[in-house]
């Protein structure tokens, strides 16, 4: 039998076509892909920016129906509805071994190293495979990913009701942040973002929302914030979260920024400040908490989500469509 799937051949080249469908190995589950997400480290696999391996069908976001077990699966059955974390653990590396396997040094991914949700049909190890509720449009539920990776972020500071945030950066990840710092008890969530449909909708969930660029004092006036985030990866944002967070506050590096470039600081205000700037990478157990928040409809989407057709994922990772989508997200047939 055969399915669609969209192959990444190498940097900048893309094919749909048909393909055989994956058979499985004895721990896996075939999956139904019923939505996958398009997200920024798709981008940079696009650009050759992010090690993947070539050719892959991408996609790491991605919810479906399983319709086949391995004759080894014991915890998923044929028919459920199901989130994927699409990281593989190597069980062995000192990461792993010491309680934080987000970080094993061998990992590989769905999407990245293996296909991915971007095809009819994907293999998925069952221990990888999340149970959602089966009302819950695909469209969301192919969003635990991207809500696991947040609430791991925010997980990685202190934070405490009634503190005052900013996030830079208004793209999808940036927004989820918005909402998801508002969920954790912000009394007060910023965005700051150059591009105005970005701004518009979240303004339109009540957030304030700033343009860096139209004229200083706006971004001036941002100071003693008890936390920052980096969602932009440009610029000088990295920056501008050191002047506005307060002493002692936390700024959290969110965003993916190309490997190897260097951005400049003056380390002096960190020091004096006694700030903490705080990486975060993927996730090592968050997914649970993501898949209830979405099934508890905790996250306002409508107007963050475009449902794309497979045919138009190269327009949006070539940048094409920035102008009117924050998150393309592609239901598959
Ligand atoms: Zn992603
Ligand atoms: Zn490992």
């Amino acid at each position: 039998m055969s399915q669609e799937s969209l192959i990444l051949h190498k940097p900048g080249e893309i094919e749909i076509r048909q393909v055989d469908r994956p058979s499985i190995g004895s721990n896996d589950v075939l999956i139904k892909v019923s939505a996958c997400g398009i997200c920024g480290t798709d981008r940079h696999i696009f650009h050759g920016t992010y090690p993947a391996s070539l050719p892959v069908s991408p996609g790491h976001e991605f919810a479906g129906v399983i319709v086949e077990t391995g004759s080894g699966v014991k915890h998923a059955a044929v028919g459920d509805f199901i989130t994927v974390n699409p990281n593989i653990w190597c069980g062995h590396c000192p990461s792993c071994l010491q309680g934080a396997p987000h970080l094993c040094t061998a990992m590989r991914a769905l999407g990245v190293n293996l296909n991915g949700g971007l095809s009819s049909y994907c293999v998925v190890p069952e221990e990888l495979v999340y149970k959602i509720a089966p009302n819950v449009d695909p469209l969301q539920a192919c969003l635990a990913e991207p809500v696991s990776c947040v609430l791991h972020g925010l997980d990685r500071l202190q934070i405490k009701a009634g503190y005052r945030a900013a996030v830079f950066g208004g793209g999808f990840i940036g927004q989820l942040m918005l909402q998801t710092l508002r969920l954790q008890g912000a009394s007060e969530v910023t965005l700051i973002e150059p591009q105005a449909h970005k701004r518009k909708v979240a303004a339109e969930l009540g957030f304030q929302a700033i343009d860096p660029f139209a004229g200083k004092s706006a971004l001036e006036e941002l100071a003693d914030l008890d936390v920052t985030v980096d969602c932009a990866g440009a610029g000088d944002v990295l920056m501008q979260c050191v002047r506005a967070t307060k002493q002692g506050g936390d700024i959290l590096l969110f965003a993916a920024y190309p490997q190897g470039r260097t951005v400049s600081i003056e380390p002096y205000e960190i020091f004096r400040k006694e700030l903490r700037v705080i990486g975060s990478f993927t996730y090592p157990d968050t997914q649970v908490r993501a898949i209830r928040l979405i099934e508890a409809g905790a996250y306002k989407l409508d107007s963050i989500l475009t449902e794309i057709g497979l045919e138009e994922v190269e327009d949006l990772l070539q940048g094409k469509r920035d102008e009117d989508v924050i998150k393309g997200v592609v239901r598959m047939t």
